[in-house]
């Protein structure tokens, strides 16, 4: 066997043993727990993130399985003809019934700063356009900055507030309005530094709430532009 050979199987051997690990040290918590969950899921949360691996929605929320049910994909972007996406949401919304979509960002997001930096991945980058349509966008609230890290700290922000507003109008949000269901939406920000969420203000649970939590959100960031701040808490 090759040594390459035998090392993958080692380390797929270690995944095996963490996971015997990880499913003992619930059963000793409770010992009814997979059973339970075997049954159904009843989760209120919808989290849509980033694939990022450092940010895990369950580890993140400290939230068990069950709990949370998730949506990721690079720069946790919402696209309207994204089947996958709504698909997602639609489920969540329409079966299973979350109360809470959480949209999830985070700073030094490398889909982010990819596509502020212009840089080229291949394939990838198509991706990656939607957030240069939202430079494009708040291209003179950002006039200021040159570049950066304050810069991609600003459109990490203001990449959440679009993708917000894009959930907001999808059909599965706006039918879930229109006949009364209890839905509220959210944009968070995560930091890789301190292992906090933070809150960026964009709550709704109407189209009405999108629009004026909208500007507030927006004139947030406009004002953390201006003070030249980093992450959002971190001392600005
Ligand atoms: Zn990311």
């Amino acid at each position: 066997m090759s040594e390459k050979k035998q090392s993958t199987e080692a380390t797929i051997a270690e995944l095996f043993a963490k996971n015997r690990n990880w499913a003992n040290a619930i059963l000793k918590e409770d010992e009814t727990f997979f059973q339970r969950l075997s049954q159904q899921q009843n989760p209120d949360y919808l989290w849509i993130g980033c694939s990022d691996s450092r940010v895990p929605a369950n580890e993140i929320l400290g939230m068990l399985p069950g709990d949370v049910f998730v949506h990721r994909n690079v720069a946790n972007v919402v696209v309207h003809t994204d089947l996958n996406c709504l698909s997602v949401m639609q489920f969540a919304v329409d079966v299973l019934k979350v109360r809470h979509i959480i949209v999830t960002g985070h700073y030094g997001c490398g889909g982010v700063k990819a596509a502020v930096e212009r840089q080229k991945f291949g394939l990838i980058d198509n991706w990656l356009r939607h957030i240069q349509d939202v430079q494009q966008k708040h291209s003179s609230c950002l006039q200021s900055l040159e570049g950066g890290s304050a810069l991609v700290d600003r459109m990490c922000e203001l990449n959440v507030i679009e993708q917000v507003v894009n959930v907001s109008q999808s059909t599965v949000v706006q039918d879930a309005w229109a006949r009364g269901q209890e839905l509220s939406i959210h944009g968070f920000i995560y930091s890789i530094h301190d292992g906090l969420l933070r809150d960026l203000h964009m709550s709704a649970s109407s189209s009405e709430e999108v629009h004026a939590c909208y500007q507030v959100a927006l004139a947030a960031v406009k004002e953390r532009v201006e003070r030249r701040c980093g992450e959002l808490d971190s001392g600005c």
